[in-house]
């Protein structure tokens, strides 16, 4: 953990690794996914809208060299940030021919500023001939793996029109971490239907996983989604800002201290914001989950209890670091202390499908 805060955040770990402020720059390739295309699907998972969880640069005919470009300058002025991690976010960013997939990675990583990628993707859409691919430019840039999981919980992921399983993940994550590859999961909080002990469940399930950082997403109502019509029937209510607060910090307290935490609050689109409104305040968000964690003195880890399955080789060691690479972050032991399990129970929605 770094600074004054109660998790191991990313900014800091990306500095250590690199030695100046690292940005991470939102890509759109132009790619799509399995629940829109119709292999799968065509409605895509309750919560997402055609944009696929993306800018649209790809639609706007901006290649990634013209997204990076212009992030580049406007995330150097803002941050003064000197090195970028290239971020393929829109849709499934391993689905498609794998020539053209390479050609996008190496586009990305062919700008002299970028110091890796990271690709996020669905765990059902990792072939290992994408794995190799990824693993080959590894050998010089750092190379992360985004997986979109959810829920640990295979009921849940039925309810959201996921369309794969718990299982096809942890297969995908045992797949990606053979070949060293540090891992990212995406988990949401306030699914429909789920009760803070799934989620806490969630958070003990990637506690014995060997991943290397989460994200963890508030569940906010986009514009043109299913999760509007169940939020406009009534059948779906969103978490209070204190609910979400309470619910993350003990996910975090749950998660080993060595788990990098990439993301704790969401960032919708002003104008797709259907609800809760006070997600719009993401500084705000942040602030209050700091404040909550520093009064009742919660902080990452605090209530992990050993068992995570360790990689033969761990991606975030320095010999695997690759070049460009400074001081790397060692994995912290076990934390100790901590009370017992206090169930915490909102969410208990159910969804009318229909
Ligand atoms: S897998 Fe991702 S891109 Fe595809 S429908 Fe679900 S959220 Fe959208």
């Amino acid at each position: 953990m770094s600074g004054k805060k109660p998790y191991r955040d990313f900014n800091s770990y990306l500095c250590e690794r690199f030695g100046c402020r690292v940005q991470k720059i939102t890509l759109d390739a132009g790619l799509t996914c399995p629940n829109r295309d119709g292999s799968l699907g065509r409605h895509g998972c309750i919560y997402c809208n055609e944009r696929g969880s993306g800018t649209g640069a790809s639609r706007s005919g901006l290649s990634i060299t013209q997204q990076l470009r212009s992030a580049k300058s406007y995330l150097a002025k803002k941050y003064k940030a000197k090195k970028f991690l290239a971020y393929f976010q829109s849709f499934s960013n391993t689905y498609g021919p794998l020539e053209r997939l390479r050609s996008l990675y190496e586009e990305a990583l062919a700008d002299e500023d970028v110091v890796g990628l990271s690709v996020g993707t669905r765990p059902d859409c990792v072939s290992e001939e994408v794995l190799d691919c990824l693993e080959a430019f590894s050998a010089k840039s750092l190379i992360w793996m985004e997986y979109g999981l959810q829920s640990a919980k295979d009921s849940t992921l039925v309810t959201i029109g996921r369309g794969h399983s718990v299982e096809s993940f942890a297969d995908a994550v045992r797949r990606t971490c053979r070949r060293g590859l540090p891992i990212c999961v995406h988990v949401i909080l306030g699914l429909p239907g789920e009760t803070g002990e799934d989620m806490m469940n969630t958070a003990r399930f990637l506690a014995a996983l060997p991943i290397q950082a989460v994200k963890i997403h508030l569940l906010y109502v986009v514009r043109g989604t299913l999760l509007e019509q169940w939020y406009r029937w009534g059948t779906y209510s969103c978490l209070s800002r204190e609910e979400y607060v309470s619910l993350a910090a003990r996910f975090l307290e749950l998660l080993p201290p060595h788990v990098i935490v990439q993301r704790l609050t969401g960032d919708p689109h002003p104008e797709e914001l259907v609800a809760p409104q006070w997600a719009m305040d993401k500084q705000g968000n942040l602030q209050a989950l700091l404040t909550h964690m520093g009064e009742k003195g919660l902080y990452q880890g605090r209530l992990f209890r050993g068992g995570t399955e360790q990689p033969a080789g761990d991606p975030l060691s320095p010999t695997l670091a690759g070049p460009g690479a400074g001081t790397c972050l060692g994995r912290s032991g076990e934390s100790s202390g901590g009370s017992g399990e206090h169930v915490w129970c909102r969410v208990d929605t159910k969804p009318r499908v229909g």
